[in-house]
């Protein structure tokens, strides 16, 4: 059947968004494929469709947990029951229950760190993959911002899957990032369909403010005059909460705050207002945004710098997916690049702890040596996150102290690695903002891509008025009002001249 009419058919749409039909052709003609289509372009159909003709499974490889659990309700809207997401939201005896059926799945969405268990991986392997889908597939290349190492075992569980066809999906890579994507899957003859990481619809701002509290009113002024819907997104919880209390309290407009550290029945519900039109702004950390479909967004302002292009253009890129007119603004002040160096600093373990931690071990009898101490965890201080880099190092434990040794060489190597890929990427996004020529030929440099056309309007350096991105006025909602009136009279008469 023609591709067209099975997406007619199948999923109601009359026509392909840009990228999806070169993938989908690709995938099906059997070519492993690289995508890199921008968020919104609706990446999912790209694996979706081709499983309608494909016989056997279709196995796709997400990151995210709350995005798989949003993407099989997808599914299930478009009424395609056999899909199933394997992660650890299930319980064991949910677990169990679909691994008991899991040949009646036809799409298997599964975290890497399920993949890598060999009772889940002998499953898979009685099962035919026809599909082999990496998700958000920038994870895998260190030099990406969004490293995940339980990516980088991607390739080898591949090649226990008996290399089958594989899709590679990302919204946002450089070239750098492509390459280790294939490399590291062990992809050769890739047929790569790479869309432009422009829209030229939104336009660029950025704005110096000489502090903290400048910004606060300028989003009071920005937050009244700019057509809304809009976003404003922060990087502390704190400042994104005060932000909509103080939005609140002037009367500016509707809104509320949004961020992980509020419960998910609150955070549900924020995102169905927001959707339906009946708060205008959210005051957002960037657990904001994934899998919220709003076209209407009018513009996105950045209240403080984020850590990366990257994170940048998906976030901006949450506007004007109707294609109209929006505009991204950032306020940036004098030393707003400590913020984000703070947060990249965080996330990694101190190499003073590291230290203790080894000490602690290599004190350790060989009995008690075998495993890692769940207590040393809040002894030495660590979070969550870093905690789990611990984890992925010391499991399983080495057998001796000269092999401990090397470890904590590596371990510290590997922290001094990422913190300083963090850190270059927040002083090119610093250059960005310190600009002297286009920003948006800047951000597509960044990718590796030219600035063909340049869109009217495009960014403040090219001249930008924000006023057209104003409320209008009532008196210009009036005229244009009356002026539709009077097209519609005359319609009329026209239409009753010809009956005549
Ligand atoms: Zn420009």
């Amino acid at each position: 059947m023609e591709l067209e009419r099975l997406l007619e058919i199948k999923f109601g749409y009359t026509s392909f968004k840009p990228g999806q039909k070169q993938v989908i052709s690709s995938v099906l003609s059997g070519n492993h494929t690289l995508a890199m289509l921008p968020t919104g372009t609706g990446k999912s159909l790209c694996y979706q469709l081709p499983g309608l003709v494909l016989e056997g499974h279709i196995l796709i490889i997400s990151p995210l947990l709350s995005l798989m659990q949003d993407q099989v309700e997808q599914f299930k809207r478009f009424g395609e029951k056999r899909v199933v997401a394997l992660n650890s939201f299930l319980s064991a005896a949910e677990k169990k229950a679909v691994m008991d059926r899991l040949s009646n799945y036809k799409y298997i969405f599964i975290s890497p760190e399920m993949l890598k268990v060999p009772f889940i991986m002998k499953r898979l392997q009685e099962l035919t993959i026809s599909l082999f889908v990496v998700d958000e597939a920038h994870c895998i290349s260190q030099w990406g911002y969004d490293f995940r190492p339980d990516y980088s075992k991607l390739g080898e569980l591949r090649g226990k899957l008996g290399n089958p066809l594989t899709l590679a999906l990302t919204a946002t890579a450089t070239k750098k990032v492509r390459d280790d994507i294939l490399n590291s899957l062990g992809l050769t003859n890739v047929t790569k369909v790479e869309s432009s990481i422009d829209r030229p619809n939104i336009s660029f701002q950025v704005e110096g403010i000489p502090d903290y509290h400048d910004k606060e009113k300028r989003v009071l002024e920005l937050a009244a005059q700019l057509e809304k819907p809009g976003i404003i997104y922060f990087s502390s919880k704190k400042a994104a909460d005060q932000m909509a209390e103080l939005l609140i309290e002037k009367g500016v407009c509707r809104t509320s705050a949004y961020h992980g550290g509020m419960d998910q029945n609150s955070r549900i519900l924020i995102q169905q207002q927001f959707i339906h039109n009946q708060l205008d702004v959210i005051c957002a950390t960037s657990a904001f945004g994934m899998g919220v479909n709003k076209e209407n967004i009018r513009f996105v302002i950045h209240f403080h710098m984020p850590m990366q292009m990257e994170s940048y253009l998906q976030e901006i890129g949450r506007a004007g997916r109707d294609g109209l007119p929006s505009v991204a603004i950032l306020l940036f002040s004098p030393g707003d690049e400590t913020l984000p160096i703070q947060l990249a600093e965080s996330e990694l373990p101190a190499e003073q702890q590291i230290d203790w931690l080894f000490n602690k071990l290599l004190l350790n009898s060989d009995a008690e040596a075998s495993k890692l101490k769940p207590e040393l965890r809040e002894l030495g201080g660590f979070s969550e996150q870093q905690w789990r880099l611990v984890e992925r190092f010391l499991e399983p434990m080495p057998q001796n102290k000269i092999e401990l040794e090397k470890l904590h060489e590596t371990i510290k190597a590997y922290i001094r690695e990422r913190l300083t890929i963090k850190k270059n990427n927040i002083y090119r996004m610093k250059k960005w903002v310190e600009s002297k020529y286009c920003r948006r030929q800047a951000v597509l440099e960044y990718f590796d891509e030219i600035l063909v056309d340049k869109p009217e309007p495009c960014c403040d350096l090219c001249g930008l008025d924000l006023q057209d991105y104003h409320v209008r006025s009532r008196a210009v909602q009036l005229a244009e009002n009356e002026e539709t009136w009077q097209q519609y009279l005359a319609n009329l008469l026209i239409h009753s001249e010809l009956r005549e």
